[in-house]
């Protein structure tokens, strides 16, 4: 039987989408699906309309700066509405700016569900056609997993936060990972009274504990009420918004509840056990280095496959793929070395090892670490500071971590992430000339380290 498409890929998210139009770019005939909206998480209510909104919190802090720098600003209003509909036009743009870069290269999109009958033969849900397909990209993503507790249903997941019609003034979020974290902030920075509750002893587990607890005491200094070591155990409507009960007792009302609980793979219901892809342990599809999964025609990047769930991290999957497969380039994608951001007030940026981390692998370890007040924080009063750390191995020299919170870490870490990807030594960044002012020089005017670890070795 012959083939109506050489590729077809499910999902036209960050990972889909780069598949795609590369895929077309190497000469494949190529339909992709997608039953809700071209970008996915990442562009529809991820990464971008998260990045835009964050922007628009963090006026509210340079207006309260701008006095010490001799400005009078009357007091500003905030309109929320305004904000949604601006990000609403700005992603509305973007999706067809994907929509119009697919159709470029060739690609034919069809909005539908779809469903695999086996590892060959789709059914598109919205006109029950079928396409047979010689190579299949399963690229459907994660949505947000909250758990089942009474009153889950007046809970909002981040899907919803980016559409609410009404700005909440009082907000509960749980969890303490990316999501939650960021949008604490976000609301918070417009103007909410904002709690959050995480289970744990506290936020951000798996950053280095420097950058935890520095970013928590940031936090709160910005007037977020951080509940640790509890969870929220029933929800209920009242008149006036709704009450959480806390495992502890505590019963909190708010406006909104919105839990950030992580992420679960889009892997049910459209026949991946009938095409015979299996799951990984983790619940996401398995896959080897070059996400081929076990069913030879079947592949599956981004957070499907439940590896490193990060937007640029799909996207080189997604290139990968299809320079493998089309582009007679077989390529596996790196996944140790992947900076990452927090879009907090501050922001942190972090790339490598965390210095627990590296005392656990490394036979010797020596960890840089200044914390400041930024130059900008003194005329404005703000009581602020930065922290930047450096872990390095001690055998090498080389930096095998870098944790930055402050402004703009987001942006000063991608740079750092060219230096350790190259495998910069210490003294690589020692021999670095400064730029000043600026907070970044710290990072290569660290000379004394704070700790030094080296292990005996074994008799
Ligand atoms: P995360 O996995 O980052 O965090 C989930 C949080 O929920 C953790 O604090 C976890 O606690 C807590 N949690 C999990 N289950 C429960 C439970 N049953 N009861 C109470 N607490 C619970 O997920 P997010 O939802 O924040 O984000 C999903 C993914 O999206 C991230 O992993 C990241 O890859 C990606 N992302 C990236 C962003 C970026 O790059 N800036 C921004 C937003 C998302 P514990 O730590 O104890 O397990």
């Amino acid at each position: 039987m012959s083939d109506d498409v050489d590729l077809f890929v499910i999902g036209a998210g960050s990972g889909g989408v780069r598949a795609a139009r590369v895929a077309a770019e190497h000469g494949a005939k190529v339909m992709i699906a997608e039953e809700y909206r071209v970008g996915g998480t990442c562009v529809i209510r991820g990464c971008v309309p998260k990045k835009l909104l964050a922007y628009a919190s963090r006026f509210s802090r340079e207006f309260a700066d701008a006095a010490g720098y001799g400005w009078t600003v009357s007091p500003p209003r905030f309109d929320w509405p305004g904000l949604i509909a601006n990000k609403d036009r700005e992603i509305a743009r973007l999706e067809a700016a994907y929509i119009a870069d697919l159709q470029d290269a060739g690609v034919t999109i069809v909005k539908s569900r779809v469903v695999l009958e086996d590892a060959h033969k789709l059914r598109l849900v919205a006109t029950s056609a079928a396409v047979r397909a010689h190579y299949v990209l399963v690229a459907t993503g994660a949505r947000p997993g909250n758990g089942t507790i009474p009153g889950i249903e007046h809970v909002i997941s981040s899907n919803e936060a980016f559409h609410l019609p009404e700005f909440p003034s009082r907000i509960l979020i749980q969890g303490g990972g990316y999501i939650a974290v960021e949008f604490a902030c976000i609301f918070a920075g417009l103007g909410a009274q904002v709690t959050l509750v995480y289970r744990g002893e506290n936020i951000l587990r798996g950053f280095d504990d420097d950058v935890r607890s520095h970013l928590r005491t940031e936090m709160e200094k910005g007037g977020i009420r951080i509940l640790t070591g509890r969870t929220v155990a029933a929800v209920e409507k009242t008149a006036t918004g709704v009450r959480s009960k806390l495992s502890d007792g505590q019963a909190i009302e708010t406006d909104r509840v919105m839990f950030a609980l992580g992420r679960r793979p889009n892997v049910a219901e459209f026949g991946l056990g009938a095409a015979g892809v299996e799951l990984a342990e983790n619940g996401g599809i398995a896959v080897d280095p070059y996400s081929r999964t076990s069913a030879s025609n079947v592949y599956a990047v981004g957070d499907v496959t439940n590896r490193v769930n990060l937007t640029p991290v799909a996207i080189r999957e997604g290139q990968a793929f299809a320079d493998t497969v089309f582009g007679s380039r077989p390529t596996a994608v790196d996944h140790a070395h992947v900076p990452t951001a927090v879009f907090s007030e501050p922001e942190v940026g972090v790339i490598g090892m965390t210095e627990a981390m590296a005392r656990a692998r490394l036979a010797a370890v020596d960890v840089y670490r200044a914390s400041f007040r930024p130059l900008k924080a003194t005329l404005s009063g703000r009581d602020t500071r930065m922290l930047m750390k450096l872990v390095v191995d001690g055998s090498t020299d080389r930096v095998v971590g870098c944790h930055i919170v402050g402004p703009d870490a987001a942006e000063l870490i991608q740079l750092v992430g060219v230096a350790v990807t190259m495998k910069a030594r210490k003294a690589d960044f020692d021999a670095t000339m400064a730029v000043h002012p600026t907070a970044a020089e710290e990072l290569v005017t660290m000379r004394k380290p704070v700790a030094r670890y080296r292990r005996e070795a074994a008799e």
